[in-house]
């Protein structure tokens, strides 16, 4: 078997190992010659709108899959029209690269979403204050990622200035939500409607950027557990999905409210390799391949510590108990993603430690 993927950064090159231990061999189209996955990938350096660079890519290729959801529509027209199936579908990226489609899916499937009203210019503004009122964030509905492209709207005075900052259109405002924390679900789907669903874990961000997951997610009740693990199971079915896709929640003090469809794996997920039987990067090579999916359920409790913009000393990281370093091969910058730890211990009591020790190590090398 043979897997194309379109985006070669630390989700693909995660992807191609896993791809690698099932036999699976993989091909990486990325416009920069330094893209991680080509360390273990068969790498075509061109951009993703590049038609012979896609021809090249999926050449040979079972399926083609992506690690990220702004793939140009038409990278995966072109990839259809020659026959090569693209998986999850273009349905799947089509509903999640635009974040009013995503609410309206969600909230048809009676999944509770934010307030929220679509603006695409100024005489949007009166009505999308009537609707959702204020506080709230503007986002746009497109292309955002890590907090990028939003603005708080603290009183409805601010609205108009912030439409304008955004560029005035394609945009969505929503309301505040008061949540007490932030949690996710990853959940595999393969084509035959089979489902591998993670435990929700609990997401604490830094700047815009995730800094720790904890799975499963600290005090959570069945009640909660349950109702996330429905959510994302919804979402899966709804979309026909085929792969792994997370679903990021907020917990209110009325239960969930969802927030973001991711279609691809996720950073909130990193602790599966070490932390579940099988991690998502595996369960999605077998979705989209055609194998059977592998067991989701956790061995023990994981935190994962996101390395960002500076990395600490990796003999220091790697001398804690429990802990495992992975680390991307990018250079360091601002803001950027270098690489993450996971600690895996038999219990809460048992992670309260080491995870100190990385948390300690990871955020006096943040953008350092
Ligand atoms: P997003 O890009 O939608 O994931 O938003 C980035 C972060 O902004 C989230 O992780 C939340 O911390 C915060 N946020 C986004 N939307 C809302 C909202 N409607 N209410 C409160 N906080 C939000």
């Amino acid at each position: 078997m043979r897997l194309a993927i379109l985006g070669g950064g630390q989700l693909a090159w995660m992807l191609a190992l896993a791809a690698e231990s099932l036999g699976v061999s993989v091909a990486v189209l990325d416009p920069s010659p330094e893209a991680g996955a080509g360390r273990v990938a068969d790498h075509v350096v061109a951009a993703y709108d590049d038609l012979v660079g896609l021809d090249e890519v999926s050449a040979g290729a079972d399926v083609v899959t992506y690690e990220f959801e702004n793939v140009p529509a038409a990278a995966v027209t072109r990839l259809v029209e020659h026959g090569v199936p693209v998986l999850p579908s273009p349905r799947s990226l089509a509903v999640t690269q635009d974040r009013l489609s995503e609410k309206q899916l969600l909230a048809e499937l009676g999944i509770p979403v934010a307030p929220h009203a679509a603006v695409d210019g100024p005489t949007d503004v009166e009505t999308a204050l009537a609707q959702v009122g204020a506080p709230g964030i503007l986002k746009t509905r497109r292309l955002g990622y890590d907090g990028k492209g939003q603005v708080r709207v603290r009183s409805a005075d601010e609205l108009a200035p912030a439409v304008a900052e955004l560029g005035g259109s394609g945009l969505i405002y929503e309301g505040f939500v008061e949540f007490s924390r932030e949690l996710s679900v990853v959940i595999a789907r393969g084509a035959d409607g089979s489902t591998a669903v993670y435990t929700p874990v609990e997401n604490e961000h830094r700047d815009g950027i995730l800094a720790l997951t904890i799975a499963p997610a600290p005090q959570m009740s069945t009640n909660l557990a349950e109702s996330a693990q429905a959510a994302a199971i919804a979402v899966a079915e709804a979309l026909d999905h085929v792969g792994v896709l997370c679903v990021e929640l907020f917990e209110t003090a009325d239960g969930i409210v969802a927030n973001e469809i991711a279609p691809r794996v996720h950073n909130s997920g990193h602790w599966s390799i070490e932390g579940a039987v099988t991690s998502q990067f595996e369960n999605h090579v077998r979705a989209v391949v055609g194998m059977p999916l592998g067991d989701a359920s956790v061995r023990g409790v994981s935190a994962m510590v996101n390395l960002v913009g500076g990395v600490p000393p990796v003999a220091q990281l790697e001398a804690i108990a429990g802990a495992t370093v992975h680390l991307y091969g990018k250079e360091p910058r601002r803001a950027r993603k270098l690489g993450h730890v996971t600690i895996v211990a038999e219990s809460a009591e048992l992670l309260a430690v080491p995870l100190g020790q990385v948390r300690a190590l990871a955020d006096a090398a943040w953008d350092a």
